[in-house]
């Protein structure tokens, strides 16, 4: 066994040292808010519906195309309530178009990842909430980094805009036009941004023009298990559905794969979904990366199938994306579906997700880790 990683600080925590935040954008306020601001800048209070309406209606993030507002007023709003948050570096295309992936640079010189999946009844794209990790999970390519900093409300809702308006544009052959999903699985630990997170939740749902209007329903917040944060987020009136990267059933393992364990236990994390379900009347989803040799094994399968049968759950398989460098590699096939068989034996609802976006290093922070060292990343390259 290697040592443990160190559970690491929250940034937001009393004398944690302030990462730059970017500056304040409209998504970042409810309408309430930008009506405020609006007034207090000398306009009508209406510009702030108008100016919502191009965004989160229309999804039209340029203010030059906002030419219903007077061009005067079009500056004095454009800098105050949408600057330039996500600068793309690159965008990948694969899947014959299914897959996009977006790398965008933040203010700070941050750089974040976002991808668009098409299927042919439905569009999601996976954000990210925070640059860089503080999770540390081994297998990872974010944890490998380290938390830069939390991500604005903004900075993760205008992802969501941004490729909302790429499915728009019909640029995702095969699909819907209309954005219909959001994951939390990008960079980062949604449930360790918290409020910035709920707030950008609030955005997604709320409908045209003060937000997106998608349904609580088809928004998935993936964590690593932050127990108190899992219960505080079952007591918001939200019914999003919660995803739980649990990749052990016993702690010795959880322990090392995900070192959050070390401070709350399977058995913790697993009560605090129940509730959550409990709450919500929502199915948990638990995730599980298949890795080769490390948490792959019949009797794990057999003690994960005690630990949820009979509950509101679904588990998720997800075949290893090994990371470069890394001293894991997935799952063989064969190993993988007596995993799948053990489970469903046991009465517990399993698939295993597809892997989309292989070829444009679609797992979690991949494409970031490979600017970052100079390593071209293969794949398509669109503009
Ligand atoms: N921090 C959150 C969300 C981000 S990652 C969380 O941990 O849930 C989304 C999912 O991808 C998580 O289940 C994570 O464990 C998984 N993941 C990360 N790296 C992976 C890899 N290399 N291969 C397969 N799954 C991976």
């Amino acid at each position: 066994m290697t040592s443990l990683p160190l559970i690491p600080v929250d940034p937001d925590a009393p004398g944690a040292r302030r990462a730059a935040m970017p500056p304040q954008h409209l998504a970042d306020l409810d309408l309430a808010g930008r009506k405020d601001l609006v007034t207090k800048l000398g306009e009508s209070a209406f510009r702030a519906r108008q100016i919502s309406t191009h965004y989160f209606g229309r999804l039209v993030r340029d203010p030059a195309q906002m030419t219903d507002l007077p061009a005067s007023s079009r500056d004095r709003l454009a800098d105050q309530l949408l600057p330039r948050l996500l600068t793309p570096v690159r965008e990948l295309a694969c899947d014959d178009g299914a897959t996009r992936k977006a790398l965008w640079r933040l203010h700070d010189g941050s750089l974040v990842e976002s991808v668009l999946m098409g299927y042919p009844d439905r569009v999601t794209v996976c954000i990210s909430s925070q640059a860089g990790c503080g999770m540390a999970c081994p297998f990872c390519a974010t944890g490998q980094a380290g938390l830069t900093r939390n991500l604005s409300t903004a900075e993760i809702v205008d992802q969501a805009v941004y490729l909302a308006g790429v499915a728009a544009a019909g640029k995702v052959a095969g699909s819907p036009p209309r954005l219909s999903h959001v994951v939390f699985m990008g960079m980062g630990e949604p449930l360790a941004n918290y409020n910035r997170v709920i707030a950008a939740i609030r955005r997604l749902v709320a409908p045209a023009p003060e937000g997106l209007g998608l349904s609580q329903r088809h928004i998935t917040v993936s964590t690593v298990g932050l127990v108190p944060a899992i219960h505080r987020l079952a007591s918001e009136d939200l019914s999003v559905t919660l995803a739980l990267s649990l990749h052990a059933p016993d702690d010795e393992l959880r322990d090392e794969l995900v070192p959050v364990n070390q401070r709350w236990k399977v058995c913790e994390v697993l009560d605090a979904a129940w509730a959550y379900a409990a709450r919500t009347g929502r199915r948990v989803s638990i995730e599980y990366a298949m890795i080769k040799d490390v948490n792959d094994q019949p009797w794990r399968a057999d003690l994960l199938g005690r630990l949820l049968a009979g509950k509101l759950a679904h588990v998720n398989l997800i075949p290893l994306n090994p990371t470069p460098g890394s001293r894991w590699d997935a799952s063989p096939k064969p190993v993988e579906r007596e995993f799948v068989r053990r489970l469903r034996d046991a009465g517990v609802s399993t698939t295993v997700r597809d892997t989309r976006g292989r070829e444009i290093d679609g797992a979690c922070g991949q494409l970031a880790a490979a600017e970052d060292s100079g390593t071209d990343p293969a794949g398509e390259m669109t503009e």
